[in-house]
């Protein structure tokens, strides 16, 4: 993509600004000369972020099949694919590790969960009623099934359900197959897909270019539901998350970049910026994915062969940001309702936000699922999850950004790990 072609970030963080303003002076229970301004503008905020995100999801399936399909049939043999997969899975074990570790500092140095009063405990309990019932179905046999999702029984059922897993474990398999086959025939197919990649890549890019409408309309719907006060009302939490967040985000894997891969974290900031920006407004690593592709590869400069395998991967499994925000969260319902936290109980949460944060689907709000199992595992009371409910939805935009930012660091660890020269030597900055 040539610079002319970019999106200008100053636009879309305009557009962000303008989401927040906008949706905050628009929320529930405002009115201008008695108008209620929420039920005019947010169908109107929802419907076109919709669009938007209809449009990103669309790419999705093609271009991250077409991704993984040619990249594995670039690595070829078995080993070297081996050695990737297990360079990524100690990336991905070892950043969220850290991330949940950060998270467990902040929580127990602030001790959020302390200054919540016991009527605050028992009236949240109604409001986790409706979020209770909703997803305690889906904790009980969500691990089984996402194991069975990984090798779906028919690949169509899989595409048309986006079963990231599933349609992975197949491009997977059909790139390494076709990588075996030495006919002209494989070879046609393998052009077939390289070309559908390369389309799906320029999509990408006409998608771009409604970022900045996109992301205002995300935002203003996001801010006129929970509104900014909800984040001040419930600061100590907030606070522990963000905390937790920018010392995860700005120091540990800047250092990770720094002293591992060698390369400037401040260039790698730069040129991941639409993929972070877009991961804010849409709080779905998913989403995200068309643009994380475009920018670890065009900006980053990253291999194909890498970043086929990694992104996608991540953006299923390796999820940083909500393991770190499911410790905070378990750790916080555990100091509000005054149960004791020794090593045991403190031990157990790290180790179950690892695991559960595996399994994290990347759209809004999937972490409450994986809280849930967490909470249950724990003995904890479910209901506590209404304590910091309204400031989710919020700092979901962070945790998705974070996990977004988390697999591209991975991507860039790999590469260079593989002795890729080309990681962030090209001008990335618009
Ligand atoms: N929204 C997050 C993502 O898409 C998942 C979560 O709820 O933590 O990455």
């Amino acid at each position: 993509m040539t610079s002319k072609k970019r999106q200008s970030p100053l636009k879309v963080l305009i557009a962000i600004a303008l989401g927040i303003l906008v949706g905050d002076c628009t929320q529930q229970g405002k009115s201008i000369f008695g108008i209620d301004l929420f039920s005019l503008l947010h169908p109107l905020y929802e419907f076109f972020g919709s669009l938007f995100i209809n449009a990103l999801t669309l790419v999705v399936i093609p271009l991250v099949a077409s991704s993984v399909i040619t990249g594995i049939a670039r690595v070829g043999d078995q080993k070297s694919v081996g050695r990737l997969g297990l360079k990524m899975v100690t990336f991905y074990i070892s950043t969220t590790l850290l991330a949940i570790l950060i998270g467990l500092f902040f929580v127990n140095v602030i001790g959020p969960g302390f200054s919540i009063t016991p009527e605050h405990v028992s009236t949240s309990a109604d409001l986790t009623d409706i979020k209770h019932q909703l997803v305690e179905t889906h904790a009980n046999h969500r691990f089984a099934e996402f194991l069975l999702k990984i090798i779906p029984s028919n690949v169509f059922a899989a595409f048309a359900k986006t079963e990231m897993l599933g349609i992975i474990f197949f491009s997977l398999l059909f790139g390494y197959c076709t990588s075996k086959v030495k006919s002209s025939f494989s070879q046609t197919v393998l052009d077939f897909v390289k070309g559908i990649f390369q389309i799906m890549i320029e999509f990408t890019h006409v998608v771009i270019k409604f970022l900045p409408i996109g992301v205002f309309f995300l935002v203003a719907k996001t801010m006129s539901e929970t509104g900014l006060y909800s984040l001040y009302s419930l600061g100590l939490f907030t606070v522990t998350v963000f905390l937790g967040f920018m010392c995860f985000t700005l120091i540990a894997l800047p250092l990770l970049l720094k002293w591992i891969a060698k390369v400037s974290p401040v260039r790698h900031f730069k040129a991941m910026a639409p993929a972070i920006i877009t991961a804010f407004s849409t709080s779905s690593s998913s989403a995200t994915l068309p643009i994380t592709i475009d920018c670890v590869e065009k900006r980053v400069g990253i291999s194909n062969r890498v970043c086929s395998l990694v992104i996608p991967l991540g953006t299923s499994l390796n999820m940083s940001g909500s393991a770190l925000y499911e410790c905070v969260a378990a750790m916080f319902i555990a100091q509000a309702y005054g149960i004791e936290l020794n090593f045991f109980t403190q031990f157990s949460i790290v180790v179950l936000a690892l695991i559960s944060s595996i399994g994290v689907a990347g759209v809004p709000s999937a972490s409450l699922v994986a809280l849930i199992v967490i909470l249950k595992t724990m003995g904890l009371p479910i209901d506590g999850i209404g304590l910091f409910i309204a400031v989710d939805r919020l700092l979901d935009m962070c945790r998705t950004t974070v996990n977004v930012f988390s697999d591209s660091c991975c991507a860039v660890l790999v590469a260079c790990s593989e002795g890729e020269k080309s990681v962030l030597t090209k001008k990335v900055f618009d």
